[in-house]
């Protein structure tokens, strides 16, 4: 495992949310994190059909662009009656022309699942996978998740995306429902940030 070494860390997001989680929790590792946008970095296409093959996509080009270690995230939710789908669709399940639209997505998944005929749970997971690339071409991946079940109706104004419907194991709220701190303590995103703080900055 390659630990990272440098001071400063390219984070290939153009997403200001997400940019500044990151450099909230590398704030005790002392480094300086920029964002994509900063360093006028355009979004390459993610053609890849795993999240952890498109994660490595957004790293490896932010890498190449900049000559700085970069970290990229793909995330989405699988849905087990559902053959693991939207997975890396995730995000594409929710867009229309004018933008997107996250109940329009959890009403397709929820309307699926009846047509499928699966009985309950309908076992869920959100899936997060970070990948840290360096200029030389090397790379380090942290896959996380979290477990849970697709829940209707939706419940709660809390989060974003499809937290409204999914209820984790152990809870008997959804994402939607739940703070933020106890989200962000559970979540696929925190699962895997803590494999990449153990592996690389620890
Ligand atoms: P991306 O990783 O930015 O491409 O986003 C993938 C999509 O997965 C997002 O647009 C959300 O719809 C969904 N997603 C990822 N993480 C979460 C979460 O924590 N809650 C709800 N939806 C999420």
């Amino acid at each position: 495992m390659r630990k990272f070494d440098g001071d400063t860390l390219l984070v290939a997001t153009h997403n200001a949310g997400k940019l500044e989680e990151i450099a909230a929790l590398l704030k005790p590792y002392r480094v300086d994190v920029i964002g994509a946008a900063e360093k006028g970095l355009s979004e390459p296409a993610e053609t890849e059909t795993t999240f952890v093959g498109n994660a490595r996509i957004k790293a490896h080009a932010a890498a190449q662009a900049t000559g700085l270690p970069a970290l990229a995230d793909d995330s989405g939710i699988e849905i087990d009656a559902l053959g693991g789908a939207p997975g890396v669709f995730t995000a594409d399940w929710a867009e229309t022309e004018t933008g997107r639209d996250f109940v329009m997505a959890m009403t397709r998944a929820h309307e699926e699942l009846l047509d499928s005929g699966a009985s309950r749970p309908w076992t869920a997971r959100f899936c997060c996978t970070l990948v840290l690339a360096w200029p030389d071409g090397h790379d380090e991946v942290f896959p996380g998740h979290v477990a849970g079940q697709i829940t209707w109706p939706m419940r709660g104004s809390e989060g974003h995306g499809y937290d409204p419907v999914f209820m984790p194991d152990g809870y008997d709220i959804t994402f939607g429902q739940m703070d933020r701190w106890e989200k962000n303590r559970i979540s696929h995103r925190a699962d895997a940030f803590a494999r990449l703080v153990a592996g690389c900055f620890g």
